[in-house]
């Protein structure tokens, strides 16, 4: 496939992607790179998220909350979804691909694949005493101590046209 026309818009939500460890979604990826490029909106967002995952120079992840989150680490590795706060945090384990073998071992098919993620309660909120730290608001982009800057959740949003 031939290289993909530089964009700096691109550029600037991997950078930022970068900076970031608690697996954004494409909402909370807009409203930080707005800060630096006012003028881009959620549908140029959405898209180049798309093509940086296509291109694999990040990652698109689901954990089944109907929700895509974007991680900056292409590594391989697994996550984990907390129940509590709605965060998704990185998990240090071994390699799990050997599940492919116990797939195929009574199929007669071919196992190409498989889609892992984990769910329960990250050690912030475990530390916490299992109080619920989003007191009830919607957390769902990540709350795990972003190094970078961030709006509050709940600065508006200009209406979306067709995005
Ligand atoms: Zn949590
Ligand atoms: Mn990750």
């Amino acid at each position: 496939m031939a290289a993909r026309k530089h964009s700096r818009q691109r550029d600037s939500i991997k950078e930022f992607l970068m900076t970031r460890e608690d697996h954004p979604t494409a909402d909370v990826i807009y409203r930080n790179v707005r800060q630096r490029s006012p003028s881009i909106s959620l549908g140029t967002i959405y898209r180049n998220l798309t093509l940086l995952a296509q291109d694999g120079e990040i990652s698109r992840l689901n954990l089944g909350d109907g929700v895509d989150r974007f991680d900056g680490d292409t590594s391989p590795h697994y996550h984990l979804l907390c129940e509590k706060c709605g965060g998704v945090v990185d998990l240090e384990m071994d390699d799990i691909s050997s599940v492919l073998e116990k797939a195929a071992a009574h199929f007669d098919g071919h196992v190409a694949g498989h889609v892992t993620y984990f769910y329960g309660t990250c050690g912030r909120c475990t530390k916490s005493g299992g109080m619920d730290l989003s007191g009830g608001m919607d957390l769902s982009g990540g709350t795990d101590l972003p190094r970078g800057t961030e709006l509050p959740e709940d600065t508006a949003l200009p209406e979306e046209s067709g995005a």
